[in-house]
């Protein structure tokens, strides 16, 4: 057993052993949004509270040769593993709004929900993701896309400046004039080069009230909905409007709802609203004015934390077709019983837009064609139904794969090899190594 004095000794944070303090480490175990990952048993927590207490963390689990999880939310599935050290971001929250020159910078713990709530008082925002519960820089570090990402462009496009700790516990800053290379990898494969302390994004002028909010459909008629939907989304060529079909799963059964927003002004976000209910028919409509920070929380119910989930990345579709939606209601068709799967959605999330208009090779972001963002955030209650309800997840993105963008093709070869000469670069024992992983050794890794 490693001796953690030295590291405490200089911790403005601290460090959270179970034989130490049993009840405050099954805390940080039972923050997982997944219930699958708790029975993981890391050897401790580091709960970091500055960018000093990173380098230390850093610099005493390489030269112990510690195994590190970097997370903050702790909404992946990468957020801890048995016997490694887990550096914990999420005291690190701070949220800066300059309103003159329209940027924020954050605290890499920061979660969605604590930027919007600053920004939006300011009628200010960014394109975040639709959970608010999301940590600012595992999603961005993705790429991330939410419901402004039509309007503003991925999350990542709209990051000016990134501050990591690399794995020697060098702290350096990518922008796109400070190491521009590094900052065009850490727009979608971030994670691979060091932990992020803190980030900066632009800001773009909002109304003080957007139009959002649920449409109900009846299940019997929600498919031909969604065609309707899709064709009215793609008539309209407006990027201030987003549309997130779901297929929610009650207890009692599937429910279908459109989520709405239009970032324009009310009267034009009325009048479209007007004429999509028009259209479709909704059989319950919950669109109304509202702050955006009150719009991107109010999808949190679907996603309950602390159930068993199985939520692959799903398919990043170049269309939404006729034949695609018939795929996913079969799915629902073929669901196991609502009761096993209680809290599971089905998503079908608009993209394009400005996401679309970004140039290709301003980011390792491999999805910018897409039309759509088809997948299934599978939850069960009940763990021992976990292989059954994979099955059905498994079968019905297979089903949809073949609309799906490959990002690993060998037309993709190129960019890999940009993105390992990164690693090689910043970390090339691969000291960072739980989550989409790059192995400087071999590159890229495919699942
Ligand atoms: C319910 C739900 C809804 C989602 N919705 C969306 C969505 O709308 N749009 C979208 O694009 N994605 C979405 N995602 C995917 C989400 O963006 C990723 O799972 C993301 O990695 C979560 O980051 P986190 O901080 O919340 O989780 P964590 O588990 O804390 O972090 C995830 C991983 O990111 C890396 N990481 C985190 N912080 C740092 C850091 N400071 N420095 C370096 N690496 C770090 C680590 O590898 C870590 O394991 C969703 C996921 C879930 C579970």
């Amino acid at each position: 057993m490693v001796d953690f004095s030295p590291l405490k000794a200089v911790l403005s944070g601290r460090v959270i052993f179970r034989s130490e303090n049993a009840k405050d480490y099954q805390r940080e175990v039972d923050e997982t949004w997944n219930a699958a990952i708790r029975t993981r048993k890391p050897s401790a927590f580091v709960r970091v509270a500055t960018v000093e207490d990173v380098v230390n963390t850093v610099k005493f689990c390489v030269k112990n040769e510690l195994d590190m999880c970097v997370c903050a939310a702790k909404n992946s599935d990468f957020a801890m593993a048995d016997d490694a050290v887990v550096i914990n971001l999420s005291d690190m929250n701070s949220v800066t709004v300059d309103v003159e020159k329209k940027v924020v910078v954050v605290g890499a713990g920061a979660k969605l929900s604590d930027i919007d709530k600053e920004t939006v008082r300011h009628s200010l925002a960014t394109p975040l993701g639709s959970y608010s519960q999301l940590g600012v820089a595992g999603y961005t570090l993705l790429g991330g896309t939410g419901f402004l990402s039509r309007s503003f462009g991925c999350t990542a496009d709209n990051c000016l400046e990134f501050e990591l700790v690399t794995s020697t516990g060098d702290v350096i800053r990518a922008s796109e004039n400070e190491d521009p290379e590094l900052f065009w990898g850490m727009k979608g494969c971030g994670f691979n080069f060091g932990v992020v302390t803190s980030l900066k994004y632009q800001l773009y002028d909002i109304p003080e009230f957007v139009i959002g909010g649920d449409l109900y459909y009846p299940m019997s008629k929600a498919a031909s909905a969604f065609k309707i939907i899709r064709d009215f989304v793609r008539e309209k060529e407006d990027n201030r409007l987003a549309v997130y079909m779901m297929l929610h799963f009650k207890r009692s059964g599937p429910q279908a709802l459109c989520r709405f927003l239009f970032i324009g002004s009310p009267k034009e976000g009325g009048a479209l609203l007007m004429e999509l209910t028009d259209l479709t028919k909704p059989l319950v409509n919950k669109v109304k004015p509202l702050p955006l920070d009150e719009f991107q929380k109010s999808g949190d119910w679907m996603v309950q934390r602390g159930i068993t989930y199985y939520a692959p990345m799903g398919n990043f579709v170049e269309e939404l077709t006729d034949d695609g939606i018939d795929i996913i209601f079969d799915g629902v068709n073929q669901a196991p019983d609502s009761r096993i799967i209680t809290g599971s959605n089905i998503y079908i999330t608009s993209l394009g837009g400005k996401i679309k208009e970004i140039p290709a090779e301003s980011s390792p972001y491999p999805f910018r064609q897409a039309e759509y963002w088809i997948g299934i955030v599978a939850g069960t209650p009940d763990s021992n139904f976990y292989e059954d309800v994979k099955t059905w997840v498994d079968s019905m993105d297979n089903r949809l794969s073949k609309y799906g963008i490959f990002p690993y093709g060998p037309e993709a070869e190129e960019e890999h090899e940009r993105i390992r000469a990164l690693k090689v670069k910043y970390d090339p024992e691969n000291v960072f190594h739980h989550n989409f992983n790059i192995d400087p050794k071999k590159g890229i890794q495919k699942d």
